[in-house]
Order: structure tokens, then sequence, then C-alpha cells
């Protein structure tokens, strides 16, 4: 195995949300709302509390920094300062039962594969992408919601050619 690791957002770009309440890419207002589902929070990965935990919303370009061509979309973090998610190296347990797609993107992010694993196959099936020809890096989303969670780099070798 290559190896891959996790990229949840980054610390600075939650605490520039949590401190201004605005999107930091678009400026838009972000919302803070008890937390009324799962989430996850894209800076810790874990699940919110529902009727627990406070969440802010805000409008998120994941691709900022690979692609001029954004996506732009809703997520969420923790209202409160939460540890960003500090075990890159393995797959976030909280993110397991989740319904989860894999998109693998090449050159000008273009889907290269997707692949719905089910949970005891995400290790696998995230090796099966990252080996997969012109593939650069994927992108965790909420099968349900769509919404990005989370990316996924190789460790080192031949995929030096983005960041
Ligand atoms: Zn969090």
């Amino acid at each position: 195995m290559a190896g891959f690791h996790i990229l949840p957002i980054t610390p600075a770009l939650a605490e520039q949300v949590r401190s201004t309440l605005k999107s930091p890419q678009y400026g838009h207002p972000a919302h803070v709302a008890l937390a009324a589902g799962y989430g996850p929070c894209r800076a810790c990965l874990k699940q919110f509390r529902a009727g627990a935990e406070d969440r802010i919303l805000f409008t998120f370009n994941p691709f900022q920094g690979l692609d001029e061509y954004p996506s732009p979309g809703p997520v969420f973090i923790h209202a409160k300062s939460c540890p960003t998610y500090d075990e890159p190296q393995s797959f976030p347990e909280e993110l397991r039962s989740l319904p989860l797609t894999l998109e693998a993107y090449g050159e000008d992010r273009w889907i290269i594969a997707r692949e719905r694993p089910s949970t005891d196959e995400i290790e696998s099936s995230v090796e099966r992408l990252l080996h997969t020809s012109g593939v650069r890096y994927i992108h965790i989303r909420n099968t349900e919601a769509g919404c990005f969670i989370a990316r996924i780099e190789r460790n080192s070798g031949t995929a030096k050619n983005h960041g």
C-alpha cells in the first residue's frame, strides 16, 4: 500500500469562519444553529451531536488551489473551536458509517472514477482510486447531500504535481 492522507479544511480557515461569521472565500454570511443532523464537522471530521452542539454553515469551494473552476457548496463546522483531525493516515472512524461517495479527480478536475464503498471496503477503494491512471486526488462526499467532506491525497512519490 502506498498510503494516503486525509485533508480536512485547514484550522486557519475554520478559525476565520468562527471569528468573522462569513465564508472566507466568498464573504457570504455564515449561519450558526443548533445541529439538526450529523454533519460531519469538516475540521475535526466528527459527527455533530444533534440537538446538543452548535454548528456553523458556510459556503466553501473545495477546489481552491487545485483548479480554477470552483464548485462552491455548503459545509458545516463546529461553532466552538475543535481540534483538526489529527490522524490523517487513517480513515476517520466517524465518517465510516455515513453514505460516502469517493470522487477521483485528474487534470482540470475531470472526474476519472467514482466509487461508493461499503464500510469495510473504504481503504481498498481509496487505494484503487489513487492507483488509477491520471488520478490526482479524491473528494469524499456525502451520497445523500452531495456535500464535500474532505480530500484524500497520496502520501508521496509521483503525485507532487499540485498543491
Ligand atoms: Zn469539529
